[in-house]
Formats: structure tokens, sequence, C-alpha cells
């Protein structure tokens, strides 16, 4: 476990950071068990109030510096952010895999997507552009800029342990607000490390303290960012259950909030679709981080003259799945996060046998010599239909729904016939189909995708969704404009002072 060691993780780990700075707590002491084996990797102290207390108002304080450094030199500090990523990747993606179960391939990417998103945002830190606009009024000039906001709460998921903060950061940074990180509870040493690497950076820009502060703890700690009114912005990633809970309380104190909930991603198979590829899709989208992506693919539509056909490859390719540890390479499916989420995938399956649900791959644990954690689940298959109350619901886990369709409206009725919508897809050659699929009478998704599937998305486009997936957007495109303020300027050159619409006000 070199990698522990290169990230600078203890036995016993302080929780609450400021940057540099590590802060004593009295918070309970926080146990991360790999589902990997099942063994304990580390512990870290939860955050009490007071500290947390300490640590906004740091954050506080730090804000009105940072805020007046340049944004181009802010990216410069978030150049070289990603630069200490590059030389961490390998441990770094070790740690994902080892304390969250994805295999090791998709935590390097979730690294290399740290990566990128550090990228992105030092070309965007000199940029931020606002318009210019003419004025009504003569010798009058008009625009808007933007402004930096302050805090920014960030709460995450445990699925995506490090990417989603680095996410919400990079642009935070930029932007010239400040963050405070709340990592899942599922995975807290994935937020140690990542505030390691970058103290070490900040350290070398005498970055001051508190312009990434890290607390620690489970829904309480949450609940304290999200009526916190020092915080403008809280970003929440988790689930629908957790978005609303999160959205009442920043709407209470009319805060502002990203939402990037839950997902039921289904990928329509067309019966002009290109089957092959369609198969991958379908598999990696199904069973890749065993089905805990909010994009993973939860529902195959697929048109009736191939369903059988569809059917058959589809299930002669999950014989094939390997399913072991996520450090071996030579396995494609790794554990569940724990053993609650065990019991949520049997329940799942459960009630889907007593609402109709027909498995013809069927699902169960694994136990033996390699599964000693009881997080190993097998991917399974069913067939059913759209209204099911379980398809209708997000089950976290490698559980893939197949149902038929005859036309390509009624294709896109069913994908917009749950109340989430996060991602989408189409496989079809047709380019009327496609067409159809992309348009307003199409798919109600925030992402929808043409032969490819529904998960793995680049961070050059805004990501996130609708309806119950909470629609907030995050990363590429213009989703840095949710983390500033805009402000509208209107300069007077000349000597007299007109006032808009025409009105007049003589004394
Ligand atoms: P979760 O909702 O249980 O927890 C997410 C985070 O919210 C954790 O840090 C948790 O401590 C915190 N939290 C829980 N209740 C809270 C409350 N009332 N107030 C404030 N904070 C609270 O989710 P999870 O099991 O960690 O992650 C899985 C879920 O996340 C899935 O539904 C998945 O689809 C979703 N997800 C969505 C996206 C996206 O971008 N749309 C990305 C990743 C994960």
């Amino acid at each position: 476990m070199d990698f522990l060691q290169q990230l600078g993780l203890e036995q016993e780990n302080a929780g609450v950071s400021t940057g540099a700075e590590w802060l004593p707590s009295t918070g309970e002491k926080i146990q991360s068990f790999s589902p990997v084996d099942g063994r304990l990797i580390g512990s870290v102290t939860a955050t009490d109030k007071e500290t947390y207390d300490k640590v906004v108002a740091k954050a506080t304080a730090a804000f009105k510096e940072w805020r007046m450094v340049p944004a181009p030199r802010r990216g410069e500090v978030v150049r070289q952010f990603g630069e200490a990523l590059r030389e961490k990747k390998e441990a770094l993606g070790k740690l994902v895999s080892y304390e969250m179960g994805k295999s090791l391939q998709e935590g390097l990417g979730e690294v290399q997507e740290m990566i990128d998103i550090c990228d992105f945002a030092v070309g965007l830190s000199r940029q931020l552009y606002g318009l210019t606009m003419h004025s009504e009024r003569p010798l009058h000039r008009m625009y808007e800029q933007w402004h930096p906001l302050g805090i920014v709460g960030i709460i995450s998921a445990f699925n995506f342990p490090v990417a989603v903060w680095s996410w919400n950061t990079a642009l935070s940074w930029i932007c010239g607000d400040v963050c405070i990180w709340k990592p899942s509870e599922k995975t807290p040493l994935c937020g140690i490390a990542c505030q390691k690497i970058i103290a070490e950076v900040f350290a070398k820009n005498n970055v001051p303290e508190g312009v990434s502060c890290l607390v620690q703890g489970g829904r309480e700690v949450g609940e304290w960012l999200s009526n916190d009114t020092n915080i403008p912005l809280v970003s929440a990633t988790g689930s629908t259950r957790m978005g609303k809970a999160v959205s009442a309380a920043v709407a209470a104190r009319l805060g502002r909030s990203i939402l990037e909930l839950g997902g039921n991603n289904a990928i329509i198979i067309s019966q002009h679709a290109d089957l092959d590829m369609s198969i991958i899709g379908a598999l990696f989208g199904a069973v890749g981080t065993a089905g805990q992506r909010c994009t993973s693919t939860r529902r195959l539509i697929i048109h009736e003259s191939v369903y059988d056909t569809f059917k058959e490859k589809l299930a002669n390719a999950y014989q094939q799945l390997s399913i072991g540890d996520p450090l071996d390479t030579k396995n494609h499916v790794g554990p569940l996060i724990d053993k609650d989420a065990v019991k949520l995938y049997l329940g799942a399956i459960e009630q889907g046998k007593q609402q109709g649900a027909t498995f013809i791959v069927e699902g169960g644990v694994l136990e033996g010599a390699g599964y000693e954690s009881g997080c190993y689940v097998k991917p399974c298959i069913a067939e059913v239909t759209n209204d099911l109350a379980i398809v209708q619901h997000e089950t976290f886990a490698p559980i893939l729904y197949l149902i038929k369709y005859k036309t390509i409206e009624e294709a896109i009725e069913l994908q917009n016939g749950v109340p989430q919508g996060l991602s989408s897809a189409i496989m079809t050659l047709n380019i009327r189909e496609s067409e159809l699929f992309l348009s307003h009478a199409g798919s109600d998704c925030g992402i929808a995708n043409v032969n490819i599937g529904t998960s793995g998305a680049e961070i050059g486009g805004a990501f996130g969704g609708e309806k119950e997936t909470g629609g907030g957007r995050e990363s590429g495109s213009d989703a840095w404009k949710a983390y500033m303020r805009r402000q509208t300027n209107t300069m007077n050159w000349g000597t007299q002072l007109p006032l808009a619409q025409g009105i007049k006000f003589h004394i």
C-alpha cells in the first residue's frame, strides 16, 4: 500500500483543514474500510461545530485576499494544481480504487478528469467574459462584469470521491471564490489526500489559509453548510433525497445551490443500431463502477425487431465479465461501496420480482476467496415494463432493465417517463431518429448522446440534469457563471443626467 504513504495518509488523520493547517476537532472517528478486501484503511476525525465555525471564519477572511488576486494569476495556481495531480495520478487513482471500489482504470480516469478540469480552468481564467450593450442614453456606456461570489460549500457523494471536488474547486478558484468541502463520510481519506495535494501547491504560491478548506462528517455537517448564511453557494452532489433537503435549506435563506442528483439513464437501441457497438456501450454503462455512477445505464429500451438478438448477445457478454479486486486490471467489475449498498441491491431484486420483473441474468452476492468484504455482487438483467415502481427508482447497483418498444416516439416517451433526467442515449445509424431524439421533442435529459452510452462525460461540456436530477450544471461550457455574481454597470461620461425611459424630472 505504497500509495497511502505517497499521499501522506496516516492510520489516524485529523479531518479539518484550512490549507496547510490541520485543526484539532472533537468529532467522532470515522473509520474507512475498503470494500475491496474489508480492511480498515485508516480513520478520520469528524468536524465539530466549533471547529466548523473557525473554518468558516478563516474562509471568510481568505476570500477578501483571494478575490484581489488577478484571475490569470489564480489560473497559474490552478495550472500547478494540475501538474501536482499529474505527479500523483497513479497514487490517487489507486486510493480512489481502494477506498471506493471502482476499477483502477476508472480510478485513474477520475484523476484524469481532475487534470482536465484544471486545464480548462486555466484557459478560462483569462476569459470570464461579460458583455457590453448599447445604452439608450447619449454619452453613456453599459456593460456587465462577473465578480467572485464568496465561499462555495461543496458536498460530495462517495462514487466520485475526488473529481467532483475538483470540478467545483478549479472553477471556484479561478472565479475568485474560496471553498469548504465536505466529502462523503464513506470516502473520507480521498478528501484528506486531495487536501494535502492542494496544500503543497498553495504553500509554494503563498495562497492564504482558508482558500481550500476541508471538513469531515455525515449529514449533520452537510446541514451546517446548507444553513450557513456565510455561504452564498452550496454545490451538492448525491441522492435526490439529499438534494431536496439541501435545496430547501439553501432556498429558505435565499442562497444559491447547484444540485447534481440521481439519474435513471436509458439507452434506446434502435432497429437501425450497430448492435456490436451498442453492446459495448450498454455493457460499460451498466456494469462500470459496479453500476454506481450517476450516469450508469439502468434501462435499455430496445426495438422489438432486434430485442431477442440483442438480449442474447448481452446475456452472453455478461457471462464474460470478471468480478473481483478492482486493482487487478483483469477484472471488469469491483465491489459495491459497503454492505448497506448490497442490502439495497438485494432488496431491489426482490421488489422487482414481486412487481413482475423477469430476470434473464440472475444477481446475487459473491462469496469465497477474494470476496471476503461481502461487497461483491453479480451484475444482473431483468425484463420489465417501464411503469414498475422499481424501474422508476434509481437503485445504485448493477441491475439493468430491458424494455421493448415499437415506434421511436414510444421509445422517447419511455426514456423520458421517469422522475430523473440526467443522461440518455440512442444507438442508431438513422439520422431522422437521432435528430428527433436530440430535438425539443426528444430526450428531456441534461445529457443526450448518439452512438455512445450514457456514462463517461467529458469535462468540456456542462454536466448535469433536469427534473429530480436537480437542474444544476458543473464543469465545462459556461457552468462557471454559477460561481460568480453578475453586475450591470452604466457609466455616464456626458455633462447631463438624462433618465432612462425618457422620464423628465426638473426642479
Ligand atoms: P448521499 O445523498 O447519501 O450523500 C451525498 C452527500 O450528501 C454526502 O456527503 C452526505 O454526507 C451528504 N448528505 C446527506 N444528507 C444530507 C443532508 N440532509 N444535508 C446535507 N448533506 C447531506 O449520496 P451517495 O450515496 O454518497 O451518492 C450516490 C448518489 O449520488 C446517487 O443518487 C447518484 O446518482 C448521485 N450522484 C449524482 C451525480 C451527478 O452529478 N448528478 C454525481 C455523483 C453521484
